[in-house]
């Protein structure tokens, strides 16, 4: 089970605890402008997480159309953007960054997986880059 906020309803529920503000309903994004066509993939069941693999190491993090003619160029590697928007694409990612999780892979081109990994996560980060 996947679960999604509707990306047009922007509520943020602010809780004060102590002196610490806490966002209780984090907004999630859903519509992604493509690294490819530049165009928007309005259904996250319409796209993916995609890298590049070579040897061991993994580069240009990207977010694409599911369509072929999108793909980066020499694909190696996909999950499926609903799947990163779920419940565990936090995990994924963080699980990337971990040296004894990936080996023998390593990342080779961080700010390209730290760009992604603004966008899958940080609320509204994909609709201030537009
Ligand atoms: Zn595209």
């Amino acid at each position: 089970m996947i679960e999604l906020i509707d990306h047009k309803t922007i509520n943020f529920s602010i809780e004060t605890r102590g002196n610490i503000l806490i966002n209780t309903e984090p907004q999630v994004t859903t519509i992604f402008t493509c690294d490819t066509c530049h165009k928007q993939i309005t259904d996250p069941s319409k796209g993916y997480f995609q890298w590049i693999r070579k040897e061991h190491e993994l580069f240009q993090f990207s977010i694409v159309h599911i369509n072929p003619a999108c793909h980066i160029a020499r694909n190696s590697g996909e999950k499926p953007l609903d799947i990163m928007l779920g419940r565990t694409g936090i995990q994924d990612l963080d699980n990337m960054l971990d040296p004894t999780l990936m080996e023998p892979f390593t990342i080779g081109d961080m700010q390209s997986f730290m760009e992604v990994r603004r966008r899958l996560t940080w609320p509204l980060y994909e609709e201030a880059r537009l």
